[in-house]
């Protein structure tokens, strides 16, 4: 089987944390004889250099031909003076609609080690451990007719479509099922039915294919109600499946209840199974290249490709085990050190989890 794997490293601190995913896979290649195969390009600021647009239609085929793209992140002030239409974050969102990529897997994992660095108290986040599945290329933040037009008082109004088809809300619906059977048999499905349309649909949708999963337990819940139990009593969730608008909302608040946006990976995948890997934080300018930036959450977007493009489950627990065993260490990188622990740089960080691993 090929595995043919394209490397964006992209902007800011992108390069830096790439560098040491690669190590690490490249260890785990050598350890477990998964037979990768590299190849890199450019996206964001990085190909707006390069070749004068966010995202080269070379490189997009580049994609599309390979079996998996593992990126690290777009962006950063020197292009945020260029047009909209060609700036460094319009290079992902034509990588993930000209690729299909319509599941956005999010998993919210606090390691035990980590849960001081939460915002809420340990005992509700400690061992948090959510996959939030998110509709990413349709609902309203793709849908038709949108705009801001001119009203006959002369006043402007702004509008927006939110438009689901059965097979998009289909497509993703299995996604859920089938992540959570191989989890804790426990999906809710969050809308926001007594209100829109949309996701009257949305629901009628997912009850009807829980048939087919008669070992899923489906609940509902609205997208305000989910908002406010994730704050709550976020160890009550395991997977959750939503729309594009309220997963990008959700999986914020998932994000920030594990305290540190370092940590988190994150995989878009295709009806194929076939990936983009990226970790969830942007390429933080404010820390490029002083050596510090964090570089498990790339790392964990790695493991997460192995396990959903390659399926190498194994491997992928090998390498999120390596990385708890590097926290049990106590090494942290700054933004998540805390007292009594040990602060290390992106590299040592990146050694650390190569040396557990091996
Ligand atoms: P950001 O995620 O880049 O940074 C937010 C804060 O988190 C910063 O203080 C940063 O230093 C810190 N941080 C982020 N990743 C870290 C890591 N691995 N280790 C340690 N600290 C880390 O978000 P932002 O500042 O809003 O955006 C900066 C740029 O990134 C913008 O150009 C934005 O458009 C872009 N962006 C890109 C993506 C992506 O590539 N997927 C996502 C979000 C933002």
């Amino acid at each position: 089987m090929s595995k043919k794997i394209i490397v964006l490293p992209g902007d800011g601190i992108g390069p830096e944390i790439m560098d040491e995913a690669l190590k690490v896979l490249k260890t785990a290649d050598a350890k477990f004889k998964l037979g990768l195969k590299y190849e890199e390009d450019c996206i964001g600021g990085s190909a707006i250099d390069k070749y004068g647009v966010p995202l080269a239609n070379t490189t997009l085929d580049k994609c599309r031909a390979a079996d998996a793209v593992l990126m690290g992140s777009v962006g950063g002030p020197k292009w945020d003076q260029l047009d909209s239409s060609i700036r460094p974050e319009k290079g992902l969102l034509k990588i993930r609609y000209e690729m299909e990529l319509f599941a956005n897997l999010r998993p919210a994992i606090l390691y035990p080690q980590l849960a001081a660095a939460s915002s809420l108290k340990p005992e509700l986040v400690a061992g948090l451990d959510i996959l939030i599945v998110r509709e990413l290329t349709g609902g309203i933040y793709f849908g038709e007719p949108r705009g801001i037009r001119l009203l006959e008082n002369g006043e402007r109004q702004g509008y927006n479509t939110y438009v689901y088809a059965e097979h998009e809300i289909e497509r993703i619906g299995r996604i859920g099922f089938e992540m959570a059977r191989k989890r804790s048999k426990k999906i809710c499905s969050v809308d926001k039915s007594n209100v829109l349309e949309a996701t009257v649909l949305w629901r009628e949708v997912l009850q009807s294919m829980a048939k087919d999963y008669p070992d899923v337990e489906l609940t509902h819940m609205y997208v305000d109600n989910a908002a406010m139990q994730l704050v709550r009593e976020p160890k009550q969730f395991d997977v959750i499946v939503t729309g594009n608008m309220f997963g990008d909302i959700l999986s914020d608040i998932g994000a920030m209840l594990t305290g540190s946006i370092g940590m988190l990976p994150s995989a878009s995948l295709d009806k194929n199974g076939k990936g983009l890997y990226e970790p969830v934080h942007g390429s933080a300018p404010d820390i490029a290249g002083k050596g510090i930036a964090n570089p498990l959450a790339t790392i964990l977007s790695a493991a997460m490709m192995l396990r959903y493009t390659f399926g190498q489950g194994n491997v992928a627990e090998a390498i999120e085990n390596a990385v708890g065993e590097v926290l049990d260490q106590g090494l942290r990188c700054a933004d998540i050190m805390s007292e009594g622990a040990k602060q290390v740089n992106t590299t040592d960080m990146g050694d650390a989890v190569v040396a557990a691993l091996s």
